[in-house]
């Protein structure tokens, strides 16, 4: 059930992409110089250019949802990803704003465009996970809401008079926020994983990095890896999704030596070098 941000397996827009069959040609039809018909080249390497070129103009969706307990950093985080006030609370809702008693799910979209590539994002925000004194069962909303989604898709995916384009609202990557101890994980932590990880793809990350030495921050990732390993927990990029020994090389070294990642957010900007940059500033220096 792991979502992807491109669906391929559409066949209503990928019919649209391949031409007509057409009667073999006797002749390679490479263009070398030759007057080339109304079509042009016809071949399957040009059906990537044409899925870029129909990606870059109808754009993609990308659905990121981000969990863990309030104050962590997580809407910090999602505008220092983006570059840009996209999260929960700079879209409306005011920082200060009541902590809910039930755990909520509340998504905001926005379109991007960078490069010519229009992304539309919506971040997906979990307000009230993990903040009560009893925080059993927080995560089955959340699971909930993500097993709607596929519902929806599949169900728009069988329908005979099928959309051209089915809107994706899948959760395709969740930032799971650990607190920055040093010490443990939290039961919270470990059954939010647990169950999630069957549903969605997690990346674990340690929130406010910057309150820990590095010899902290190594040590604690190593713990975390550890935990995650003897609680059988697999998260994002699973081993199951690599498609081959280079893939594989390249995953086991984010696996066994990136994650959980840690990071570092921030809304304000500062001049380093004469380059306006995203940072912390503290008295010893600004974080980048
Ligand atoms: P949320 O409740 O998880 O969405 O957390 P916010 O993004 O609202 O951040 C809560 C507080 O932590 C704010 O005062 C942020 O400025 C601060 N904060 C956010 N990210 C970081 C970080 O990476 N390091 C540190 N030290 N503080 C952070």
């Amino acid at each position: 059930p792991h979502a992807g941000p491109v669906d391929s397996k559409n066949e209503a827009a990928m019919s649209e992409l391949v031409p007509e069959p057409r009667q073999k040609p006797v002749v390679p039809m490479k263009p070398m110089g030759i007057n080339t018909n109304l079509l042009g080249y016809i071949g399957i390497d040009t059906i990537i250019e044409q899925m870029r070129k129909k990606t870059m103009k109808t754009g993609f969706d990308f659905n990121i949802m981000v969990v863990g307990q309030s104050g962590l950093g997580k809407s910090t985080l999602v505008n220092t990803l983006f570059k840009s006030q996209v999260s929960r609370k700079s879209s409306g809702w005011n920082r200060e704003e009541k902590i809910p008693k039930t755990v909520e799910i509340k998504a905001i979209g926005h379109v991007i465009e960078e490069g010519g590539v229009k992304m539309k994002l919506t971040v997906i925000d979990t307000p009230g996970f993990g903040d009560q004194i009893n925080n059993e069962n927080c995560w089955e909303p959340i699971e909930k809401y993500i097993n709607e989604q596929y519902e929806k898709f599949l169900k728009e995916e069988v329908n005979i008079a099928r959309k051209k384009r089915i809107p994706d609202t899948r959760v395709h990557c969740c930032l799971y926020f650990i607190s920055p101890t040093g010490h443990s994980l939290r039961p919270l932590d470990l059954e939010f994983m647990k169950h999630l990880s069957k549903v969605v793809n997690i990346i674990p990350v340690i929130a406010k990095a910057d309150t820990m030495t590095l010899e902290e921050k190594t040590e604690f990732k190593q713990r975390v890896r550890k935990e995650l390993e003897v609680n059988g927990i697999e998260f994002y990029p699973q081993k199951e999704f690599d498609e081959d020994l280079e893939d594989k090389t390249e995953n086991d070294k984010i696996r066994q030596e990136s994650m959980p990642f840690a990071v570092v957010g921030s809304d304000k900007e500062y001049q380093v070098n004469g380059k306006r940059v995203l940072g912390r500033k503290t008295p010893w220096g600004i974080i980048e």
